[in-house]
């Protein structure tokens, strides 16, 4: 019986990295938030568990093991250490050819980029009165910038809507548009893996959205004039599930919400502000796909992340 498992794990586990999705990130058991052990017993009970439960990560293991236990949120002055302001010098979206996956979509020809709506007051006000139906139905109909050229439909935003997690990814991606949901390629696999390691679940106390809601063809990385025209979007969708805690996914995301370029080298590891909301900065599914060794680091920051959830869900008990 056990010897069966065991080959039905290692053909499960063969056939995810053949797919190019291993190192496997399997469910973690150890519920630091429900332990009421010291920071020390913690840290090894954090070691021991990625050891058995996840040893792909194990030389891993010490990034997690390093990260201070106690979530702090990095005061506004130190935020400049790991940001810069935008590089709105990159004013043309045809300029940009990195491609997320790595793949070149020749499927559309490539038109010339239309000048870029400037910041418009009272669309951003209005957007930040309406609720979730109206919402989405603005997004589906917008034209503020010229990634609706292309799309075959915006991709609002999926899950709970009163998510304590909330992820912010780049934009949708080739499935991600025909299918109108977030994150349902292959860097979407990863994230629920990603998930599943924090014993989280799409839709159930998570709720998945982009920096920008219409697909940047050839899977370029958005221009940050698209991603500013977007940010209504996400402000009011933020507004709405007010979450615990922010995950931005890679630069893009973490320009949507700190609205400045960072380095996620230097940002991960540690929380940011968003209106009173902490923002965790990690590395994008698709270049965790790209970079498995970087794989420890992101999780190193989910558990930043869940910390940071534990900690506010005890302050809000307490009070
Ligand atoms: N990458 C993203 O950033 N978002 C998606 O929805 C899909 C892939």
């Amino acid at each position: 019986m056990a010897r069966a498992a065991a080959r039905i794990t290692s053909r499960r586990d063969a056939v995810l990295r053949e797919m190019g999705l291993g190192p496997v990130w399997r469910l973690r058991t150890t519920v630091e938030e429900d332990a009421p052990a010291s920071p020390e017993a913690s840290a090894a009970a954090q070691r021991e568990s990625a050891a058995r439960i996840a040893p792909d990560f194990v030389p891993h293991a010490r990034a997690v093991a390093d990260t201070p236990e106690t979530a702090q949120v990095v005061p506004a002055a130190h935020v400049a250490e790991a940001i810069a302001p935008p590089r709105h010098s990159v004013a043309s979206p045809a300029a940009s050819s990195r491609n997320r996956t790595g793949t070149e979509d020749r499927t559309r020809p490539a038109k010339p980029a239309k000048v870029v709506a400037m910041p418009d007051p009272a669309r951003s006000k209005r957007i930040a009165t309406l609720d979730w139906t109206p919402l989405e139905a603005d997004m589906r109909t917008c034209s503020a910038c010229v990634l609706c050229e292309r799309r075959n439909q915006a991709v609002p935003g999926i899950g709970d809507r009163h998510a304590s997690w909330m992820f912010v990814g780049e934009g949708p991606g080739s499935e991600e548009d025909q299918r109108g949901e977030p994150f349902v390629g292959q860097a979407g696999r990863l994230l629920d893996n990603m998930l599943a390691a924090i014993g989280l679940q799409r839709g159930e106390d998570v709720y998945i959205a982009n920096a920008v809601k219409c697909r940047p063809p050839h899977n370029r990385t958005p221009a940050p004039e698209e991603i500013s025209s977007c940010r209504p979007y996400l402000e009011r969708q933020i507004a709405l599930v007010q979450p615990t805690v922010l995950v931005a996914l890679g630069r893009p995301a973490a320009l949507a919400l700190l609205e400045s370029e960072v380095s996620i080298g230097a940002a991960r590891g540690r929380s940011f502000d968003y209106k009173g909301i902490p923002v965790v900065v990690t590395y994008h599914p698709a270049y965790l796909l790209r970079n498995p060794q970087d794989k420890g680091k992101a999780w190193a920051d989910l558990c930043l992340a869940r910390r940071i959830v534990a900690e506010r869900k005890r302050g809000a008990a307490s009070n």
